[in-house]
């Protein structure tokens, strides 16, 4: 199941009628940042130049769930959107919940405007802990911190995540601030299991 990433915070639930649809190949999910699924054998995959893939498990339900968070996602609060549809879909509580922020563009190198900024001033009362003021007016934003904290507020407290940047780590990945081509790194996560 592959998403095709618009920065929005649309939530795609794969159910079992798609996972049937799906034997002959893989389906797409248009205008769609974020999916779950309680199938088992499903990969949710989604493509990442330098934004945040954030995945969730819960091993009590289970099921599963892949987020692709920028800074227009994290500004939505994609992560906790997921989290929320698990809840819906699947009865997932927050704290049974397991994250991990994979790699990603990091503080040191996550470099914005000043509108940016003050989105997140107003989006998020806490956000400045997570904003460096830096040279010429621009400000560095601290995205993997964001997400943290979204996700501890709304109760997941497991969550751990890579250090790595993306943009500063060219002997790892590709990404697109750095090179501005379209290579991507493919984010996956499967439930595996007997059908
Ligand atoms: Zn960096």
């Amino acid at each position: 199941m592959r998403l095709n990433l618009v920065h929005g915070t649309a939530v795609a639930r794969v159910a079992p009628a798609d996972v049937l649809r799906a034997q002959s190949g893989s389906i797409d999910y248009e205008d769609t940042d974020a999916a779950i699924t309680d199938q088992k054998n499903v990969v949710l995959t989604s493509g990442h130049g330098d934004c945040l893939p954030v995945y969730l498990y819960d091993p009590t339900v289970p099921a599963i769930g892949l987020a692709h968070a920028g800074w227009r996602g994290t500004l939505g609060n994609i992560a906790v959107e997921t989290v929320r549809a698990m809840g819906l879909q699947y009865s997932c509580e927050p704290q049974n919940l397991r994250a991990w922020i994979g790699p990603g563009i990091g503080r040191c190198c996550f470099e914005v405007g000043a509108d940016v900024a003050q989105s997140f001033r107003d989006r998020f009362d806490w956000a400045l802990d997570y904003i460096d003021p830096g040279p010429g007016g621009k400000y560095h934003i601290d995205l993997k911190g964001i997400i943290r904290r979204q996700l501890s507020d709304c109760g997941v407290t497991a969550v751990e995540s890579s250090e790595l940047c993306t943009v500063c780590r060219s002997d790892l990945f590709y990404s697109y601030r750095r090179n501005r081509e379209r290579e991507r790194m493919l984010a996956y996560i499967c439930l595996k299991g007997d059908r």
